[in-house]
């Protein structure tokens, strides 16, 4: 308990992020972390490890910026989408400014916020899960980072782009505003990049932990502008990619990395839109939300009943019964078509 004690008071009192490994569980189909479910194969073309890699590796940068259409240095690569978010919070926020974000949302949000020692305001969502405005225009006091997901998770559909719009004037010159594209692979028109030229407090997070089929791989981007970017480059660590990363990121991203990735949201499409027919027909299954990404969020008349009978069967789902406003609701991450099968069996005798 001494060393505890010497830690910051804010860690202290931390609630570490709930991830979907850390939550355990035990079985062969795990839908609880929106993973896709085979992996891509690679071999490692780097040769050398003696030295340092480059900061910002050029092939990655060049790749990724031409596949999200911007230019290089309208973009950051780093450790996972996740360190993007820290990244902004340690950038921008001092010990009295606050982050605002909407839940029910992405939980590393607050987790890095407070992590930082920076407090954070929410303004939950409308019930069909848009941005409340007034209720944020009236919170922006202090507010240095906004945080949006869209498409959200756990919700599964997208941010009205005119709110997101309406969202970037009222804080112009006030705050950053990070839209968080996560998912954004699997319906790419709804993308906010082309909005950077008009907004130079505009955040986009990216990552190839989702369509890209990399979670394991641990690489993300920011897309800003050179002014945004710069400002976050002054924070991060000096050599934040190691080489067997940026080695198979640039093998992802090239012309056929990204026809692979492409076949792989179409066959999570497909698979979604199977699933979502087989649900209508199950009676237990009360609402099946807006599906824009690799998962669906589903409403169950008892959810904890479901989550339970599945995860004792070993398949893995992620409960959202704690989030706000998702009593009942359980994420179902798109999985490959027998797991799914398995998924739809299991609910229909839960
Ligand atoms: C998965 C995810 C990320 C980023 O994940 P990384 O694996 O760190 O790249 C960011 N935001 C949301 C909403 C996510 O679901």
């Amino acid at each position: 308990m001494q060393i505890t004690k010497l830690s910051r008071k804010n860690i202290q009192a931390l609630t570490p992020y709930q991830s979907a490994r850390r939550l355990g569980g035990k079985g062969d189909v795990w839908l609880n972390a929106n993973e896709y479910p085979t992996s891509p194969d690679f071999d490692l073309s780097a040769r050398q490890f003696n030295r340092y890699p480059e900061a910002q590796p050029t092939a990655v940068i060049n790749g990724y910026a031409q596949y999200a259409g911007v230019k290089p240095e309208n973009v950051l690569v780093s450790r996972g989408g996740d360190e993007s978010i820290e990244l902004i919070i340690r950038a921008f926020c001092e010990a009295n400014d606050s982050v605002l974000y909407c839940p029910p949302t992405y939980g590393m949000y607050g987790v890095s916020a407070e992590t930082c020692g920076v407090a954070v305001k929410t303004v939950p969502l409308t019930a069909d899960f848009q941005l409340n405005l007034p209720e944020i225009a009236h919170h922006l006091d202090g507010v240095k980072v906004v945080f949006v997901c869209s498409p959200n998770n756990p919700t599964g559909g997208l941010i009205k782009r005119s709110d997101l719009l309406e969202l970037l004037q009222m804080t112009a010159g006030r705050a950053i505003v990070v839209v968080d594209e996560a998912y954004i692979d699997f319906c790419p028109t709804a993308t906010m990049a082309n909005e950077l030229a008009n907004f130079p407090h505009l955040a986009i997070i990216r990552t190839l932990s989702k369509a890209f089929a990399l979670a394991g791989l641990r690489c993300g981007f920011t897309l800003a502008n050179p002014e945004l970017i710069g400002v976050l480059q002054k924070v991060i660590a000096p050599y934040p990619l190691p080489v067997p990363v940026s080695d198979i990121a640039a093998q992802a991203l090239t012309e056929q990395g990204l026809a692979e990735m492409k076949q792989r949201v179409a066959n999570v499409l497909e698979n979604r839109m199977w699933l979502i027919e087989q649900l209508k027909t199950i009676p237990s299954v009360v609402e099946i939300f807006d599906a824009e990404a690799n998962y669906v969020l589903v409403k169950f008349q008892d959810g904890q009943k479901v989550f339970k009978a599945l995860w004792e069967k070993g398949i893995i789902l992620r409960d959202q019964h704690k989030a706000l406003g998702l009593q009942n609701c359980i994420r179902i991450s798109i999985g490959t078509r027998y797991e799914l099968e398995k998924v739809v069996e299991g609910i229909r005798n839960a």
